[in-house]
């Protein structure tokens, strides 16, 4: 029998995981289609999989806290920030992971000298990726525009900064964790900030993908080196998809028909 996917959100009308799910179900030759679900009210959403007889999900924001407290178990990343991307059914239960943030790890590993490492941003996936980069021994300081969001960071043990409290050093990675520069020309942080540490980083990095953004465009004009959140896209896919097909299929034959799907976009 077939089987059922969907990524829910909302919006959910601009995601790339139905193409590259299915990119990779049709070259693997598995009976298989992914669809997209808009979802308004998140704790509906244990409900929803059921009703649509679903095999797996994949889920975007805003309900990624949802997915967490719809599963019956969920793996060791998603435990560290009570939010997950990815939902596998097995016999009636719904197992979660979070693959953002192992895809994120992945996406950098060409860095491979890095070690300290700036993130613009303070939401959910920095939350989870900051994790995973200390655990794979990455120094990471928080900056984000609001102070409410730091608290969580300094009480799990990371240093963090305000706009206003920032002390400009050295960072071998910077990185875009924000929404800011998505549908907005804007900069994640003051201008001042940015060149204050940008000309002397490794490369900088966003985990928006589709579009050069301000921050990408500025660290460009220093000549450092810029990569944008298709990586990371590709790689969380790969991942979630390895948990679709409960392992059967490995990272490297799942990953051309998701790259084909990037190039088809
Ligand atoms: P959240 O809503 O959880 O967090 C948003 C963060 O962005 C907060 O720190 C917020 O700061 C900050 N922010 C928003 N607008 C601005 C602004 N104008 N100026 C400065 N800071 C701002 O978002 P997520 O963590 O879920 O997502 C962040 C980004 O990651 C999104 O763009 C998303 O598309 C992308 N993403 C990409 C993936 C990929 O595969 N490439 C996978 C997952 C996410 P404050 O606290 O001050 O409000």
């Amino acid at each position: 029998m077939k089987q059922l996917f969907t990524i829910f959100g909302n919006p959910v009308s601009h995601s790339k995981s139905p193409l590259m799910h299915n990119l990779a179900f049709a070259g693997l030759n598995i009976d298989a289609c992914y669809s997209r679900y808009r979802l308004e009210n998140g704790e509906m959403l244990r409900e929803k999989f059921f009703e649509l007889g679903l095999k797996g999900a994949n889920v975007t924001v805003p309900h990624k806290e949802f997915a967490f407290l719809a599963c019956d178990s969920v793996d060791v990343y998603a435990q560290k920030v009570g939010a997950l991307n990815t939902i596998v059914q097995r016999e009636g239960k719904l197992y979660g992971y979070n693959t953002d943030a192992l895809g994120f790890l992945k996406s950098i590993e060409k860095y491979r000298d890095a070690k300290k490492v700036l993130f613009l941003g303070a939401g959910g996936t920095a939350q989870s990726v900051s994790m995973i980069l200390r655990d794979a021994g990455y120094t990471v300081t928080i900056l984000n525009r609001s102070e409410a969001r730091l608290q969580k960071f300094e009480e799990a043990g990371f240093e963090t900064f305000s706009f206003e409290q920032f002390v400009p050093k050295h960072y071998d990675l910077i990185i875009n964790m924000t929404s800011a520069g998505l549908e907005e020309e804007i900069f994640p942080a003051p201008k001042t900030i940015l060149e204050s540490v940008i000309p002397t980083a490794n490369a900088c990095i966003d985990v928006i993908y589709g579009k050069e953004t301000p921050f990408l465009k500025l660290a460009k004009s220093y000549n450092i080196p810029t990569q944008d959140g298709s990586a990371m896209l590709l790689y969380q896919g790969a991942i979630a998809f390895e948990h679709f097909v409960d392992y059967q299929y490995s990272f490297e034959e799942i990953l051309p028909y998701m790259q084909l799907a990037l190039r088809l976009n």
